[in-house]
């Protein structure tokens, strides 16, 4: 299938040849046309398998046949704020007429979502996309709405503050994208979300992205849209086929220090991802990984958004080589470097598991995903599997062997046959190691003391305001 045959706009189909997409994934094959009809989409896909293109392509195809159509005529907010000037009268705000609002749970999505529609849209002559996030200074803000942008890409809570105050006006919406909605709702954001599809026209096009579509965000998705598609990609993708992901089983911190260590001094590793439980953590180890000699930073929700903004920049120029994150920080980042993901903690829920390991192998590539973990916290390991229906192989690297062996082998493990219960496997010596042949393990000794504080706030320090 091609992107013509999607039967998108000319000026979309030259942007994306541009960015050398030659070929919609899985889900813009399903999504794209039906999305370009006006359905409503219910669509269960993983970050890495193109959704941002799935509703952000239909939605530009929409807009330039709109404006081919009928020229845009008229001043926006702007422009009529500087003629209301020149005629002495007191200038007044106009609020923001968008026709597009994507609704995303962290700031780094809405600045991905923005980039990834700022390429498509490269060729139209007006789209304008912006961010509306928290962290963000509100005089900016307001430059920008003022603007009177198609697109708005919002976390829920300060485009509540933004709308509260009248900086928005919904009444010409015409597309809402809830992206990623399981987290959002996850991170506690359901009456924002309810508030702020009520101010939306009943006559919206509503697309809903999310990794699961049972539940409660199944219950959300039945209240707001009308009639939809369902789309279900369960492709390689979904299950992360193109990631190698294990686990190895650590005595101590000690231990998981100098092993991590060791994985990060792979020669196959491009770039990598450390998850951290806490921000506290996630500072203390990129500094110890910079004394160590890594080019390591941390990114967590306590940093300010310009400062997590230029991280995120070294880390895709290739500066950074090592980011240290908390979950919700680093959730969205798409950065086709990162080789190596690192559960130096398990997360609290499986969900995040996914969305972690799916920072490496984005875009067609291999990944490799590895679990740092005690052995009280097999159980925690278990119930990812039981998640994800997918064993995770234990690893051990020659001359970190963990002192205590990981419970019985795993005798039952048969593929594609996972079922509850399962045991976790045996670590066995010799096993696929990252050591280099002859590689000499790292003397005990000097271990890292990290301090393990119990601040695990990341998820709702996010706040977004
Ligand atoms: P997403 O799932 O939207 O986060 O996209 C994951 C990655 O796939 C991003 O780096 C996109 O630029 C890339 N991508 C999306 N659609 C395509 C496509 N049709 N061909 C090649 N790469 C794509």
């Amino acid at each position: 299938m091609t992107f013509e045959s999607l039967g998108l706009h000319t000026s979309v189909i030259k942007a994306l040849t541009e960015a050398g997409y030659t070929k919609p994934t899985g889900v813009q094959e399903q999504a794209v046309p039906a999305a370009i009809e006006g359905r409503d989409l219910l669509v269960s896909s993983q970050t890495g398998s193109g959704k941002t293109a799935a509703f952000m392509l239909p939605a530009l195809h929409k807009f330039a046949s709109e404006q081919q159509a009928a020229p845009a005529a008229g001043k926006t907010p702007n422009q009529e704020m500087q003629a209301s000037r020149s005629r002495g009268e007191r200038p007044r705000f106009k609020p923001a007429q968008p026709k597009m609002l994507v609704l995303t749970p962290t700031r780094e999505l809405a600045l991905q979502v923005t980039t990834a529609t700022d390429k498509y849209g490269a060729h139209m002559k007006r789209v304008k996309a912006i961010s509306i996030l928290g962290g963000m200074p509100y005089p900016k803000q307001m430059q920008l709405l003022a603007k009177n942008p198609e697109i708005l890409v919002a976390t829920p809570g300060r485009l509540i503050d933004h709308m509260e105050s009248g900086k928005i006006d919904f009444s010409q919406l015409q597309i809402l994208v809830l992206d990623e909605a399981d987290r959002m709702l996850d991170m506690g954001f359901i009456d924002d979300i309810e508030k702020i599809v009520d101010a939306t026209p009943e006559s919206r096009q509503t697309m809903l992205f999310s990794a699961t579509l049972d539940g409660v965000v199944g219950n959300m998705a039945k209240r707001i849209t009308k009639n939809p598609m369902i789309i279900q990609i369960a492709g390689s993708a979904t299950k992360h086929e193109n990631i190698q992901q294990k686990v190895h089983f650590v005595d101590d911190l000690s231990h998981k220090n100098r092993l991590l260590d060791h994985l990060l001094r792979d020669v196959t590793m491009d770039q990598a991802v450390v998850f951290t439980a806490t921000k506290r953590d996630a500072d203390t180890i990129a500094d110890r990984l910079n004394i160590a000699g890594f080019a390591a930073a941390a990114l967590h929700g306590d940093m300010h958004q310009g400062a997590r903004n230029r991280t995120l920049d070294s880390l895709r120029r290739g500066q950074v080589r090592v980011l240290v994150a908390t979950d919700v920080a680093a959730r969205g980042i798409d950065v086709p470097a990162i080789t190596h993901v690192f559960n130096y903690d398990l997360p609290k829920f499986p969900e995040d598991y996914v969305h972690r390991i799916g920072r490496t192998g984005r875009a067609g590539r291999n990944g490799v995903a590895v679990s740092l973990v005690n052995h009280a916290e097999g159980v925690n390991v278990k119930r990812i599997e039981r998640f994800t229906k997918q064993l995770i192989p234990v690893d051990v690297v020659e001359g970190f062997e963990p002192k205590r062996s990981a419970s019985a082998p795993r005798s039952n493990h048969k593929p594609g046959g996972w079922k509850p219960g399962d045991n976790r496997g045996g670590a066995k010596p010799g096993g696929r190691t990252f050591s280099k042949p002859g590689a000499a393990p790292r003397k005990e000794g000097g271990g890292y003391k990290g301090n393990r504080s119990n601040d695990s706030g990341a998820r709702r320090s996010f706040g977004d305001r």
